[in-house]
C-alpha cells in the first residue's frame, strides 16, 4: 500500500476513533480497537481478490446437459451504494445450457466477485444474468435475489421492510414465461 493511502488510513481510523469515543462513551483504546476492526472488515471486503471472469468460465465441468440447471440459495453479503450498509441474502440461479456448464463452484465465485463491490440488489441481480449468459454458451438465465437490506431498518426502524426480492432474465427465461414459471417452482 502507497505511503499516502497509509496516511489516509491512519487519518480515517483516528477520525473514526474519535467518533466512536464521543457517541459511545468508550475509551480511547476501546474505541481505537473498534475503528480499526470495523475499517480493516470493509477494506477486506471490497478489496477482495476477484477471481477473472475468464477462469470463472472457461472451465467447464465436462458433463453434457442441455435441460435446466438450478443453483440454488448461494449465500451473499454486499454493500449498498447509496448508504455503504450491508444487505445480504441468497441468490439462486436458473440456467439453460446449450451443451455445457460451468463447475457449479463458480457460480458462488461470480457471485462473490460481484457481492464485494458497492452497488445495489437490482444491479447486483442484473449483472449476475448479463455475465453468465454472455459468458457463457446457453440460451437463457434467470436470476432471482432475496435480500435483507439494514440501511432500510437502521435509518428508518418505523419504516422497517422485510426481504426484497429482485429478479432478471436473459435470453429465452426473458421471451417465455411458461419457462419462467418452471423455474421460479425449483428457485429457492
Ligand atoms: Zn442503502
Amino acid at each position: 500500500m502507497s505511503k499516502k493511502v497509509d496516511k489516509l488510513n491512519a487519518q480515517l481510523e483516528s477520525a473514526l476513533s474519535e467518533f466512536i469515543s464521543q457517541i459511545s462513551g468508550k475509551t480511547e483504546d476501546s474505541a481505537k480497537t473498534i475503528a480499526t476492526k470495523f475499517l480493516n472488515q470493509i477494506e477486506n471486503k471490497l478489496n477482495f481478490e476477484k477471481k477473472t471472469i475468464e477462469s470463472i468460465f472457461s472451465e467447464l465441468n465436462g458433463v453434457e446437459h442441455n435441460q435446466p440447471i438450478y443453483i440454488n440459495e448461494i449465500p451473499f453479503i454486499s454493500f449498498c451504494e447509496h448508504h455503504m450498509f450491508p444487505f445480504f441474502g441468497h441468490v439462486s440461479i436458473a440456467v439453460l445450457p446449450k451443451k455445457h456448464i460451468i463447475g457449479f463452484s463458480k457460480f458462488s465465485d461470480l457471485v462473490n466477485n460481484l457481492s464485494s463491490n458497492l452497488t445495489l440488489q437490482e444491479k447486483f441481480t442484473e449483472e449476475i444474468s448479463q455475465l453468465i449468459y454472455s459468458n457463457l454458451d446457453c440460451d437463457g438465465v434467470h436470476v432471482k435475489v432475496k435480500a435483507k437490506h439494514l440501511c432500510s431498518d437502521l435509518l428508518s426502524p418505523e419504516n422497517a421492510i422485510g426481504d426484497i426480492t429482485t429478479t432478471f432474465s436473459t435470453g429465452i427465461y426473458e421471451l417465455d414465461s411458461s419457462l419462467r414459471a418452471e423455474a421460479s417452482l425449483n428457485m429457492g
